[in-house]
């Protein structure tokens, strides 16, 4: 496993194929108030890329690209959080998407444990480090560890996804699922229009 740290952007060269998996890491979790730091790649070969943006322009065109590109599947673990502040800092719809949390909530319905972390010990038998979650993405320069635990959380998203779908073939939610991703652009923009906490389905 290698990890390459790139500063500002992508080369305009590197392929990711097809299946991409993404994560992001902000200064929180609150997307109005929080910018987005890091945005890490993996085509699923056991190396992950993370781009360091600059924050005062967010001038990055091949990431952009990559994001924007319909021909691209994005992997996500809660792709409605990273959906939002893509679209709100690189102001752009990030897009076609599979989010594994959905799909782990629509196939595991034994539990209510959901977490990256969960979702990879009992599907995959691997035991992700969280120790970093909290720490300052917005350093100039970023620590090994910071890089290794942002890097883990791109490293497992195909083999999630790959495991998820046996899942929601198997309980019939594979459609369901299917349409919730392209619903998530969606409930991403109500987070970031006003209503983040609230189902406007509800009756009340
Ligand atoms: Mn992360």
């Amino acid at each position: 496993m290698s990890i390459k740290l790139h500063k500002g952007d992508i080369p305009a060269d590197l392929d990711f194929g097809k299946i991409l998996a993404i994560d992001t890491e902000t200064m929180g979790l609150n997307n109005h108030r929080d910018p987005l730091c890091l945005v890490q790649l993996s085509s699923g070969d056991g190396n992950a890329h993370i781009v360091q943006l600059d924050r005062k322009t967010y001038d990055a065109p091949n990431l952009k690209a990559l994001l924007a590109d319909e021909k691209v599947l994005k992997i996500f673990h809660y792709a409605r959080f990273d959906v939002a502040v893509i679209k709100k800092y690189l102001k752009l719809d990030c897009g076609p998407v599979y989010c594994t949390r959905t799909a782990s909530r629509l196939a595991r319905t034994y539990t209510d444990r959901h977490g990256l972390k969960q979702c990879c010990r009992e599907l995959l038998g691997i035991e992700l480090n969280k120790q970093q979650q909290s720490s300052d993405w917005g350093a100039a320069e970023l620590k090994d560890v910071q890089l290794e635990y942002a890097a883990s959380d791109v490293y497992h998203l195909h083999a999630l996804k790959e495991k998820l779908d046996i899942m929601l073939e198997r309980e019939g939610r594979a459609e369901l699922a299917q349409k919730c991703f392209e619903f998530l652009p969606v409930r991403a923009e109500l987070d970031l229009t006003g209503w983040p906490d609230e189902d406007i389905f509800a009756h009340v």
